[in-house]
């Protein structure tokens, strides 16, 4: 017996899910989801047969013809903190079986959102983030990136409220008597007039981490032949947000230069309430967004990109667990790259190369006590990814793929990732099948770049590239001489975007003085930016040198996003700060903690249980 992933207790000898058939019905007031799953298994199955679930609650499990029941047990006595709770079938030469079952309002997958909590404040929303272990809280299943499937869904809502998913959309229509007989006893008002059904199926086999859906009352507007973008109706963001990506079908075809053909057919965008954890989530078919990438001058476009470059990179081939999770995303922050080189320019490209840099030494420096998490590939074994989540696998994973580039040439290394591409698309791999596919296509490569240094080695290589361009260097040194009291002068930072300043602030010298950060922003007003990088990265700086003028607006800041890319930062510095920065802290999370998705409030926390 063995498992597939630390992070399930999929067994490796027991069959993969080739379907499942999802009926959901949404319980706004309860925050719950009463469901009905048929499972087809690739291969009939007989003994115990183990599903990952996290407080989830299984009414029943029957043979799908027959109605008779199949014993099961929810072992919640020795749940994992990190898996979960293992559900354990008893089959006896099943391929198929029904679960119906619930989820519970706190469901790590799921934000309910009160109508106070939305754009609109008038209807209620709900959406998933189901990266990195979380759609076992919505329907159990194997969550393991190791084992993908394909899905239909039947989602029972509001009918005030729509509803989108990561898949095709196949018709909205009044909901029928027979929808649902596996959940008539938990008697829900199906047909009620108020209710109605919206159909979806997604014939591509996904990761579960992939599966997703949003439920709110939403509008779109067309931005391309394959691209729409949606958001509460109805709200000033829907206009602001079509315009900020309408550049997106352009980014389209720069990733099919790259990587070949598009394979998912659309490429929805959905900009989510503030509270969204990530600044995006690559759902195929349809990309999930925070609404803070929405600045008002196309810069936005790169966190598109990313997302994009997943549709190849991750979605089409995934990683085979969270312990090799740089082959999703060390390749995808580089094909954003590339995609932002030919859309926006060289100089875009390598000011983002020269913030990842930056963002690679932070973070390899926060686990200069746990160097395991400095290596691409790592040991995940009783560790939860959302706690090691960092720049690492994006930003040494980019220096690896830019390494091998500047080996080999350009050109040489894009017909390499069209191979790459070509040939596991659709699977799920690990770092040696990388490894070994590099090996046999670019003969001898291992003589040229210490491979196993790296992807096993700690910390950053010494044939890493810090960018050397005249924007990058002229940049850091200006930050750099902030430590003899000299600011930027009005000529030198007039033409600056929100890249250069989040560029400049990140390389502050830590000695910088609090009166230099308050005329800072009297004369460059960066608290207030509208731009929530350059403005995070400032109230980082005015909180690491005491500067209580800005308390304030962390406060608000931290009340209004939750992003954890902006969380986690600013509540690191108040709590390596004094007991009253602390005290404040705790105060700001106890009023805000309910407006943070799950995720991120188990990471502040997990923030707090580390420094206090
Ligand atoms: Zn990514």
């Amino acid at each position: 017996m063995a498992t597939v992933d630390p992070h399930s207790f999929t067994e490796s000898t027991h069959p993969a899910t080739a379907h499942i058939a999802l009926t959901l019905y949404f319980d706004f007031p309860s925050s719950t989801i009463h469901a009905a799953a048929l499972f087809t298994l690739q291969t009939p199955h007989s003994g115990p047969f183990f599903l990952d679930t996290r407080s989830l609650t299984i009414h029943s499990a029957l043979h799908p013809d027959t109605a008779t029941a199949i014993p099961f047990s929810l072992s919640t006595a020795t749940s994992d903190p990190i898996k979960g709770t293992l559900l354990t079938l008893t089959l006896s030469n099943h391929s198929s079986f029904l679960l119906t079952f619930s989820t519970s309002p706190s469901s790590s997958a799921l934000q309910w959102l009160l109508p106070p909590q939305t754009f609109n404040k008038t209807h209620p929303f709900v959406y998933t983030q189901c990266q990195a272990i979380h759609a076992r809280s919505i329907f159990p299943s194997h969550d393991t990136p190791a084992r993908r499937i394909r899905y239909s869904a039947i989602l029972n809502i509001p009918s005030d409220l729509s509803a989108v998913m990561a898949a095709s959309h196949v018709t909205r229509r009044p909901p029928r008597d027979d929808d649902a007989p596996a959940l008539a006893s938990l008697n829900l008002n199906w047909c009620s007039q108020d209710r109605v059904v919206e159909e979806f199926v997604m014939d591509q086999p996904v990761p579960p981490y992939l599966f997703a859906f949003a439920v709110g009352q939403l509008g779109n507007r067309e931005v391309g032949p394959r691209t729409r973008v949606y958001s509460e109706e109805g709200s000033a963001l829907l206009d602001s947000a079509a315009k900020e990506f309408e550049g997106t079908e352009e980014m389209i075809r720069e990733g099919e230069k790259l990587f070949g053909e598009y394979d998912w057919e659309r490429f929805d965008l959905l900009v989510l309430p503030p509270s969204f954890p990530y600044g995006g989530m690559e759902n195929p078919k349809m990309v999930f967004l925070t609404p803070t990438v929405i600045k008002g001058d196309g810069s936005g476009a790169q966190v598109v990109a990313h997302e994009l470059a997943h549709s190849w990179t991750g979605n089409l081939i995934t990683n085979k667990t969270n312990e090799h999770f740089w082959l999703n995303e060390g390749f995808t922050t580089y094909a954003e790259r590339r995609i932002v080189e030919a859309v926006q320019g060289e100089k875009r490209a390598t000011l983002n190369v020269g913030i990842g840099w930056r963002g690679l030494n932070e973070d390899i420096e926060r686990f200069k006590d746990n160097l395991e998490f400095t290596k691409l590939k790592n040991n995940q074994q009783g560790i939860d990814p959302d706690d090691v989540y960092s720049q690492v696998p994006y930003e040494k994973g980019f220096q690896f793929l830019l390494r091998i580039e500047r080996q080999v040439g350009r050109s040489a290394f894009d017909e390499f990732l069209k191979k790459y591409i070509a040939k596991f698309k659709f699977q799920s791999i690990d770092t040696d099948t990388f490894l070994y596919f590099l090996k046999e296509n670019i003969p001898g490569i291992e003589n040229q770049i210490d491979l196993v240094l790296w992807t096993e080695g700690t910390g950053i290589p010494p044939d890493a590239y810090e960018p050397e361009s005249g924007v990058y260097t002229s940049i850091v040194s200006l930050a750099n001489e902030a430590a003899n009291g000299r600011m930027p002068r009005e000529e030198e930072v007039a033409d600056w975007h929100g890249q250069e300043w989040e560029l400049y602030l990140d390389n502050l010298p830590k000695s910088i003085e609090s009166s230099q950060i308050v005329s800072l922003d009297s004369r460059h007003k960066l608290a207030e930016s509208k731009d929530y990088e350059v403005k995070v990265s400032f109230l980082q700086r005015a909180i690491l040198c005491g500067c209580k003028d800005y308390y304030e607006e962390v406060e608000k800041t931290l009340k209004t996003v939750g992003r954890m890319k902006y969380l986690r930062p600013l509540y690191t510095a108040l709590v390596k700060g004094n007991e009253e920065d602390k005290v404040f802290a705790k105060r700001v999370f106890s009023e805000s903690r309910e407006c943070y998705h799950p995720i991120a409030q188990s990471v502040v926390e997990s923030i707090f249980s580390k420094h206090m």
